[in-house]
């Protein structure tokens, strides 16, 4: 089976793994700094926090934000659970902005409707969490400016988009927002195993964020609340959690990260390739916005169905049986019964509704070869006739 996705492990990578393995620090060791350094670096943002997934990542940013209960949070309807999720962790309601035709990411039409129609009603969110979907950046500087006017804090879900470029700036580089999110699972652009990464040029939140990803604790006597009681001593200011990164998968993130460009560059030809092989066929290809560097996390691919008389489902599980792992990306967080429990419904953003019905996302990773590649191509021809 052709995967929609996989990770890259080069032998470079399990000599990093390795070489942690033998060393004096499985956790809380400078494998960490170095591969937040690195990622700061690379986006050129001024501080970085590593965490154990982009999920607690995305915890932890809100609360940093000041999220707490009777607080709204919005973000893309078309995007995994966590990225709404995170809301409810922290006591507040999470709520969407349709998706843009063209782009799938969240619509800066919609959005200015809606918080036009929230600040009427004295009902505006604390954060919106925009969602830079198959890892093209959404529409920052629009979204930047509306959430500035009607003071609203911005964290961005770069999960898909690490080596992404928006107007020149690395994805990462918070130009726009106030903190990014970064998620290492094996399937998006480099892993770490578990892992993922805030990254933020504001010196408050960074601090607030290391303390609440170990406990709320700290060892800076400088913050304490009375004096140190000694070399030992810390004390837990705040309620945290335990969301750190181990060193074993820090060593392994800072590796894949000397690749990052090399991976997005096979990913940027491979999407490339795709437009030539699938010409002709009864589907839209994927939109590249101007001024977007795409990292290329996801191939969606919508099928016309006014030309087609088989179903999504019928063509998903047919490319299936012929050893082609399509899937979906992705059910509309709204539409998830726990969503619907908390009073969303069918209807109540259409554009990601009509896109979930036809969107199938065909396999695209840093290691697929140009003849697997042909082989999806040519295998979804034969379902398509
Ligand atoms: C994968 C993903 C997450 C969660 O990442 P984890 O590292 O698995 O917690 C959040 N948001 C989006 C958009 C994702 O694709």
């Amino acid at each position: 089976m052709i995967p929609y996705g996989t990770q890259n492990i080069a032998p470079e990578d399990i000599l990093a793994v390795e070489s942690v393995l033998k060393s004096a620090w499985l956790t809380q060791g400078p494998a960490i700094e170095r591969f937040e350094q690195l990622v700061a670096e690379h986006c050129g943002s001024k501080y970085a926090v590593a965490t154990c997934n982009a999920t607690s990542a995305l915890h932890i940013a809100c609360l940093a934000s000041g999220l707490k209960a009777g607080d709204a949070l919005w973000t893309s309807p078309i995007s995994f659970v966590a990225s709404a999720n995170c809301a409810l962790y922290c006591g507040a309601h999470p709520d969407f902005v349709d998706i843009d035709p063209a782009s799938y990411n969240l619509s800066v039409v919609a959005l200015q409707k809606r918080l036009d129609a929230a600040a009427r009603n004295n009902c505006l969110p604390k954060i919106l969490v925009p969602v830079h979907f198959a890892g093209q950046s959404c529409a920052m500087a629009e979204i930047a400016e509306l959430a500035q006017s009607y003071k609203v804090a911005v964290i961005e879900d770069a999960s898909h988009a690490i080596g992404g470029k928006y107007r020149g700036w690395p994805i990462g580089a918070c130009a726009y927002s106030d903190m990014t999110i970064f998620s290492f699972h094996p399937v998006k652009i480099i892993t770490s195993g578990e892992g993922g990464m805030i990254l933020t040029n504001r010196e408050d939140l960074y601090e607030r964020l290391v303390r609440l990803r170990s406990h709320g604790i700290t060892r800076d006597a400088t913050l304490m609340e009375s004096e140190s009681e000694g070399p030992w001593y810390y004390q837990q200011l705040e309620l945290g959690f335990n969301y750190r990164m181990t060193d074993i998968q820090a060593a392994l993130g800072a590796s894949q990260m000397q690749r990052l460009d090399t991976m997005i560059a096979r990913r940027q030809d491979l999407f490339e390739q795709y437009s030539g092989l699938l010409e002709g066929l009864p589907i839209t290809l994927p939109w590249q916005s101007p001024g977007t560097v795409s990292a290329n996390h996801l191939y969606v691919i919508r099928l016309r169905s006014d030309k087609l008389t088989k179903t999504r489902r019928q063509v998903v599980e047919e490319m299936r049986a012929k050893g082609i792992g399509v899937n979906v990306h992705y059910i509309p967080i709204h539409m998830q019964p726990y969503y619907r429990r908390l009073g969303f419904n069918a209807g109540d953003f259409p554009v990601a509704e009509q896109y979930y019905q036809e969107a199938i996302t065909l396999p695209l990773y840093f290691g697929m070869t140009d003849s697997d590649q042909a082989r999806v191509a040519t295998t979804l021809r034969q379902v398509l006739q």
